[in-house]
């Protein structure tokens, strides 16, 4: 199937314009568009098979329930996992973060232990860490990221001790693109007897991920970002960790049997599924990963790094433009974050969306990795299998006239100050 304008149509939100021009919408590390097929999964689920799961008798319930496991295996093979109860839906990567640390970490963290990270992480995989940290009284520790934005692992190594209990990281950044070599990582940290947490928000929505190629112990993603709804997502681990974790939420659903003074619990991944879930999203999110494959995700991939690749070498055009990660499109995702000369990444999104382009401005969530590069924010353009070579033209074209703008206004403010003077 031909990705970019080939396949447009699927995605109906794409055809909007803004003020007058085409939407040209560059911003799907942060959300990725949906296509008809999903949002028809989620409106026919409401209209045919809406009940609550796994307490009914009737038909109906029973249907619902049938679909969202079904869900769920899917969502299992796309991972590669040996077993579908080795999926537990989450709102998302945040959520499947937090499950993590709130469990697995305060039961076997302790003073002391220490908790490896990279200063490339999402803020999600930092946050609830920190909070581990300051309840159990574990340490902290950051792989630092060099220049050219990747891992420096001879400082991992040194990092890695026999107190590192977890090494966590992201697969691929969300501000440089690069894409870690998780394999490599994982098998040194196993070493070391530390188990591995694999944030895949990035990577799962343009690569395939495997969870036993990459030799993950834990691995977090979110729906939205793979073409599907807002409000699901999920962790993947091996069962046998899963079933020695406590609960995360407690409620119905989750339980055996509930006395006055305590509770047995179900089997993963129920266990980890307190109330009702999320439903319709998690079926509508088994009908985009179909979608994917149906697609094929290496074409998927193919695209995004042609993309990717093109728009390195075109954004050298613009004079003053920094990119931030690796250079080269090889080992590399579709985010592209930049600065440009002195002009505040908010103003160059402002006079974007002026022409029809949505790209993000800020941190991204992820302060700390900004603050490596010295820079308060970035601009971010990022790609999926619907952007085109046209649209790179486009923010090419964009970002000369953000240059003519400031340009303008920077020699109309000197001419000022000197006509004051
Ligand atoms: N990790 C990375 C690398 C991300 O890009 C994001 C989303 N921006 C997250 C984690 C958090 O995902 P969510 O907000 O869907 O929980």
């Amino acid at each position: 199937m031909a990705l970019g304008a080939g396949i447009r149509d699927d995605f109906p939100l794409l055809s909007h314009t803004v003020g007058g021009k085409p939407l040209v919408y560059l911003d799907s590390a942060a959300t990725s568009q949906k296509p008809r097929q999903v949002l028809e999964a989620l409106s026919e689920h409401y209209r045919c098979c809406n009940a609550n799961v796994h307490r009914g008798i009737y038909w109906l319930a029973e249907e619902a329930t049938a679909r969202y496991e079904e869900a769920r295996a899917n969502l299992a093979s796309f991972f590669g996992a040996a077993r579908s109860e080795e999926i537990v839906f989450t709102r998302g990567t945040t959520e499947a973060l937090n499950l993590v640390a709130a469990t697995w970490g305060r039961a076997h963290l302790g003073p002391g232990d220490e908790i490896l990270l990279t200063e490339m992480e999402h803020h999600s995989n930092i946050v609830p860490w920190q909070m581990l940290a300051a309840e159990r009284g574990a340490i902290l520790k950051y792989v630092p990221v060099t220049g050219e934005g990747r891992l420096d692992l001879d400082a991992f190594d040194r990092l890695l001790a026999g107190r590192t209990k977890l090494v966590g990281l992201v697969h691929q950044s969300n501000v440089l693109g690069t894409i870690n070599p998780v394999r490599e990582i994982a098998d040194r940290a196993h070493e070391a007897g530390a188990l591995v947490v694999v944030d895949a928000a990035q990577s799962a929505p343009h690569q395939s991920v495997d969870v036993a190629a990459l030799g993950a112990d834990f691995l977090a993603f979110s729906g939205h970002k793979m073409l599907g709804p807002m409000g699901i997502g999920g962790l993947w681990a091996r069962y046998a960790l899963l079933d020695a974790m406590p609960p995360y939420h407690g409620g119905g659903e989750m339980i055996t049997s509930v006395g006055l003074d305590r509770s047995t619990y179900k089997d993963p991944p129920h266990k980890f599924e307190a109330g009702t879930p999320n439903v319709a999203d998690a079926i509508a999110l088994g009908v985009a990963v179909d979608y994917m494959r149906q697609v094929g995700l290496e074409a998927i991939s193919e695209h995004v790094h042609d993309l990717t690749a093109y728009a390195l070498l075109r954004l050298k055009e613009v004079p003053g433009l920094v990119i931030y990660g690796p250079q080269t499109a090889t080992d590399r995702g579709g985010a592209v974050s930049f600065t440009l000369d002195c002009v505040h990444p908010h103003d160059i999104a402002q006079v974007l969306d002026g022409e029809g382009i949505a790209v993000r401005a800020g941190h991204h969530c992820a302060e700390p990795l900004h603050r490596r590069f010295g820079i308060p924010a970035s601009a971010r353009a990022s790609f999926h299998l619907y952007n085109t070579r046209a649209e790179v033209d486009a923010l090419v074209e964009g970002l000369l006239k953000v240059r003519r703008l400031f340009a303008r206004s920077s020699s109309a403010a000197k001419e000022d100050a000197h006509g004051a003077g």
